[in-house]
């Protein structure tokens, strides 16, 4: 670095100061001391605060110098004022602590979006049955008969609380389709069964269950997606334009948050109908429409499904034009940079959610395969060199999983592989030891404590022998892990509520879960940003403010480290930076 004199901020004589959030960003416009060539101009300076680098030595540094969107150097408020010229942007923190842009390793970005912006009903705060007719008879209200209600985010616990009836008498005119928040079982009402051709000699379709009554009539329950999703591809799929819309409005929720890299971790291709939403996505990102990185685990349903998307993004034949998967196979053959960039690998599903959750005490527990068919399709993923996440809530999905990674693996043995688990809620302490052993990832969620395990019976026997959500059983035994909020299946999207449940483990009701699971706050940020880059095959690009890497980082209004431990939970993002640009800034009043 070439050395520069008397080149102190004093020696500016004339700045521009503009307000952002409480910071002072200051546009030094004229009167500047000379930089000796050597020294490159930042377009970026971030200084005088605490920068929360979550490098390997958890370094703290004064300030942050940015150039063509990537980190040129992190140090000392006098390293970065070398860098400042005549087109730096620089922003004085006043002691404010910056983190790097957390990665959130598990959200649903679209359906995020449609919930959130109105498309859909949205029950995630509807707490009986009368408020979630309520809501749905509302919205049945204004819409001309015969138009598809969709609802979404149903919290009960219990399949059968409610019925194809309670739906009938909101409308017999409007097909219905209310699903739970998890999106893996719902409700249809009697129009929505007959529009989609479900009646008594229905067969309940593999992995999956269509709910009966004693005279073997369907009574509107719908259980796993390939029985829930006779009914939902008879749905209007969303314009180009409606899906897009989604995507974006997901997305600046997501950074008003601090969120700067998502992975899409069930990314719909088939049984939509239609190519718009991979359309959708890929243009969104590609024209940089959406304000974060984003990676894409398109959903796979099935064995043939499994062997269509192979053959089509991981061979050498040129795409199909009648393929679900030609949108993606062609990004990939035409664009190959920008598809390695949104690419993650593929999702499966082991287990269901709630009810159906694949616990070995849960007599109502449904895996989502039979146990061949979900080996075959672990096996067809790995032995293409791809990263497989896998959906297991329960204890036996974890551990159907593990087998199913283990005989992958066994057949052709991998170094790096990263394959993942999704939820991992409370796995047995063997399979614990074996997700270790494996080179397994785990994407988990603590802040699900906090919404949804108050009065699970289940969960807080669990918890009295093993532990739920077993953070520090995770880390103890090296075990890489990741964080991820799942909407719109999870109600609260805020990482901060994850950092805040790592420590806390306390249910909205007060429930107090022990705290042998319990993980520091600078352990649980490292897994929100580079644990999460890890799972994504991302921690040399992203996860840390370090030197060369992607300038992703988010200033905050009160530092994680210090703050009282509950008050976590409602710190805010007053700056957020993704490669080098301000994508959202908050007025901290
Ligand atoms: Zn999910």
């Amino acid at each position: 670095m070439g050395t520069i004199k008397n080149n102190s901020a004093k020696k500016i004589d004339r700045r521009e100061f503009l307000k952002i959030s409480g910071l002072t960003t200051v546009g030094i416009l004229t009167g500047l001391p000379s930089i000796e060539a050597s020294t490159p101009t930042a377009d970026l300076v971030l200084t005088n605060g605490k920068i929360i680098t979550v490098d390997s030595k958890d370094s703290i540094a004064e300030a942050v110098v940015v150039k063509h969107g990537k980190i040129l150097e992190v140090g000392s408020k006098e390293m970065a004022l070398q860098y400042v010229g005549s087109g730096t942007k620089v922003v004085d923190l006043k002691g404010k602590a910056a983190t790097p842009g957390l990665i959130d390793s598990h959200a649903h970005l679209p359906v995020f979006g449609f919930r959130e912006n109105g498309t859909w009903v949205n029950l995630q705060s509807s707490e009986s049955k009368e408020e979630i007719l309520d809501a749905i008879a509302a919205r049945a209200k204004r819409l001309p008969s015969g138009e598809w209600i969709y609802a979404w985010g149903i919290q009960d616990i219990t399949h059968s609380f409610m019925d194809r009836r309670d739906l009938d008498r909101v409308s017999r005119d409007h097909p219905i389709l209310a699903v739970n928040t998890g999106g893996q079982w719902g409700f249809a009402n009697t129009l929505a069964l007959q529009l989609s051709g479900i009646d008594s000699n229905t067969p309940d379709p593999a992995g999956a269950k269509i709910g009966k009554d004693s005279g073997g009539n369907p009574t509107g329950l719908l259980i796993h997606y390939p029985a829930l999703y006779l009914v939902r591809r008879k749905l209007p799929v969303p314009s180009y334009e409606r899906y897009a819309e989604a995507l974006s409005f997901a997305a600046d929720l997501y950074v008003a948050e601090g969120v700067t890299t998502v992975h899409d971790n069930f990314f719909f291709i088939t049984e939509m109908s239609s190519a718009n939403p991979a359309e959708a996505y890929l243009n969104s990102l590609e024209s940089n429409k959406i304000p974060i990185r984003v990676k894409l685990w398109p959903y796979i349903p099935n064995v043939r499904e499994a062997r269509l998307a192979v053959k089509e993004l991981f061979s050498n034949r040129d795409p199909d034009p009648n393929s679900d998967y030609r949108i993606l196979a062609l990004c990939k053959k035409e664009k190959p940079s920008f598809f390695s960039n949104i690419w993650g690998g593929w999702k499966i599903a082991a287990d269901g959610g709630g009810p159906s959750a694949l616990y070995y005490r849960n007599p109502s527990g449904l895996p989502m395969h039979s146990e061949n068919d979900f080996n075959e399709m672990v096996r067809i993923f790995h032995s293409t060199g791809q990263q497989i996440s896998v959906h297991a809530i329960g204890d036996k999905a974890v551990d159907l999983t593990l087998s199913a990674f283990l005989q992958a693996l066994k057949t052709e043995p991998r170094k790096d592989h990263r394959h993942r688990i999704e939820h991992a809620l409370a796995p047995t302490i063997k399979a614990r030891d074996l997700i270790a052993k494996s080179g397994v990832v785990v994407s988990t969620h603590p802040q699900w404590i906090y919404k949804w395990f108050d009065g699970v019976r289940l969960l807080q026997y669990l918890d009295g022998e093993r532990g739920v959500v077993p953070l520090k059983s995770y880390l103890d035994r090296g075990i890489p892990m990741a964080f991820g909020a799942d909407p719109p299946a999870f109600p609260l999207y805020k990482p901060q509520v994850a950092l805040w449940q790592a420590t806390a483990r306390v249910t909205e009701k007060g429930y107090r879960f022990s705290s042998s699971e319990s993980i520091p706050t600078k352990k649980a940020l490292r897994c929100q940003t580079m644990g999460s880059a890890y799972s994504g095959f991302q921690e040399k690009e992203i996860g840390s403010i370090e030197k060369g890497k992607l300038a992703d980082m988010v200033v905050w209004n009160h530092d994680f480290y210090t703050i009282p431990k509950d008050e976590i939970k409602d710190v805010k993002a007053v700056l957020t930076i993704v490669g080098g640009k301000i994508v959202h800034e908050k007025n901290e009043s």
